[in-house]
């Protein structure tokens, strides 16, 4: 019997993931499956990728994930890794406002209160900022039906300035988006339940958050990395895939489809290949290219997509003048500073710094903001350090600074985007039967959700095969 052949085009995260999951499943059910999993660069991983040097962990990309998504562990342990998986130390974070750090109040999140008293103390509000954030406990239900922005929900709730002093700086930390943009059905559609089941926002958050804590009752950091860096996760991953299922070095440039529903994949070698079924992961950017014939792509030309870059800079303990404690802090847009936020990296992650050693982890660009991530190196290194020495007082040049550019890389789930990918996906399923799209530009963008997609591919391709 001839072997189906599946194609995975990607090899970031997503990619990765289907590519495991089918050949564990092929293999289980002893089902003849030729996997390809196809990658342009030389390098697996995508926008995930670790830097080691003089004994420090430098992430250029993602640094962590939410561990209350599991996949994103459970995959650590499938592939064995999971013996390095470490939680966060816990510790202040602050908000940069006009010039000034302020502690974030205790018990909110995503910015959205739970407990009074951090809230009416804080310095972070005005007096009427926080007279119209209490307005949340009388205001009615919102009536919209679709989808609403994040910013138009969270401005009726809680009053412009929460949202531009400490939603505004906390959800751009995510998406480097514009908060009066993205969808809220596509982002944290929970607030929108939250809001319809309780009325009010603060009272509803209240009651459906139970503060993270250990078996020993202490607080316990709620994210995830792996102590030799994320990058050990995809290369766990690449360990267990068959070697020839692999393609690195190779770009898929067009899909065409057979009358028998078989798809060719040109690829930029010249060279074809052929398949039953293929799961598309790569950015959004690079699909309408793929498959010109079909214009339900089309929109996906217009799908913004924020250019950001992370700046790792490594200095000796005593460089840094005014230590602060606190393993970071996020910028609001009303203050003058290029870098949108720092983590204290040696703080909230010490395995990733050497004793002694300090390691600070800074973000530049943001939507309609972005020009900083096209200057030079060198460029980029001075601003930060002039925007950190405002805060820090720092004494040195850093050791060494590694810039890590993202252009075009956090897709932005615009207003709509669910109804835009609910179409996209009908007309893909009727007129291309066999294949599927998944990754960070649809789902979700962080690890675990690009992990339940790439799992969601591999039943859709088993399904289909079948
Ligand atoms: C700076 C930054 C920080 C982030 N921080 C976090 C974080 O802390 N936690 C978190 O959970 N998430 C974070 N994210 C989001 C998360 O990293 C990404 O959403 C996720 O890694 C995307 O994975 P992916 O497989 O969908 O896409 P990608 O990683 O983009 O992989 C797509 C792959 O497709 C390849 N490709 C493109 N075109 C072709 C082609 N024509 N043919 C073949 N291959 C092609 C690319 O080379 C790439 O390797 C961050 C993202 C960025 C940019």
């Amino acid at each position: 019997m001839e072997k189906q052949k599946a194609v995975i085009i990607g090899g970031g995260i997503t990619g990765l993931t289907t590519a495991y999951y089918l050949q564990k499943e092929a293999e289980k059910t002893g089902r003849p499956l030729d996997i390809k999993l196809i990658e342009a660069s030389h390098r697996l991983g995508g926008k995930i990728q670790t830097v080691t040097k003089d004994g420090f962990v430098i992430e250029r990309g993602p640094d962590s994930f939410l561990e209350r998504k599991k996949s994103a562990a459970r995959l650590a342990k499938e592939v064995g890794v999971d013996n390095e998986l470490v939680n966060n130390s816990t510790g202040k974070s602050y908000v940069l406002v006009n010039e000034e750090l302020h502690p974030m109040p205790g018990g909110s999140v995503m910015g959205v209160p739970t407990q009074m008293a951090p809230f009416v103390t804080t310095g972070l509000f005005s007096m009427q900022g926080k007279a119209r954030a209490a307005a949340d406990f009388v205001l009615p239900r919102s009536s919209a039906k679709g989808d609403q922005s994040l910013g138009q929900f969270f401005r009726r709730r809680l009053g412009d300035e929460v949202v531009e002093n400490l939603i505004e700086p906390l959800l751009s930390g995510i998406y480097a988006g514009d908060i009066d943009q993205l969808s809220l059905m596509s982002t944290f559609p929970q607030f929108y339940q939250v809001e319809q089941k309780h009325r009010s926002l603060i009272l509803g958050m209240k009651k459906t958050s139970p503060a993270p804590t250990n078996k020993d009752g202490k607080k316990k950091g709620i994210f995830l990395t792996l102590t030799r860096g994320l990058q050990s996760l995809v290369d766990g991953i690449e360990n267990q895939l068959a070697p020839d299922s692999v393609l690195k070095g190779l770009r898929v440039e067009q899909i065409e489809k057979d009358e028998n529903n078989r798809y060719s994949l040109m690829l930029n070698n010249g060279e074809r290949l052929e398949a039953d079924s293929i799961v598309v992961t790569t950015p959004h950017p690079t699909i309408p290219s793929m498959f010109p014939q079909y214009s339900f792509f089309d929109h996906l030309k217009n799908t913004p997509a924020t250019s950001v870059a992370t700046v790792a800079m490594a200095f000796p303990e005593e460089a840094i003048k005014k230590d602060i404690d606190g393993t970071g802090f996020v910028v609001s847009r009303n203050s003058d500073y290029t870098i949108t936020a720092c983590t204290w990296t040696h703080k909230k992650w010490p395995h990733s710094t050497p004793e002694g050693k300090v390691l600070l982890r800074c973000y530049v660009g943001r939507a309609g903001d972005e020009a900083v991530v096209d200057l030079s190196d060198s460029q980029i290194e001075k601003i930060v350090l002039q925007d950190l020495n405002k805060i820090m007082d720092i004494s040195m040049e850093p050791e060494f600074t590694i810039v890590s550019r993202w252009k075009d890389a956090m897709p932005q789930y615009t207003v709509g985007h669910k109804d835009r990918l609910e179409s996209m996906q009908n007309n893909v399923r009727n007129e291309l039967p066999g294949i599927f799209i998944a990754g960070s530009s649809f789902e979700g963008l962080g690890l675990p959700d690009c992990i339940d997609q790439g799992e969601k591919a591999v039943q859709n391709v088993l399904e289909y095969l079948s």
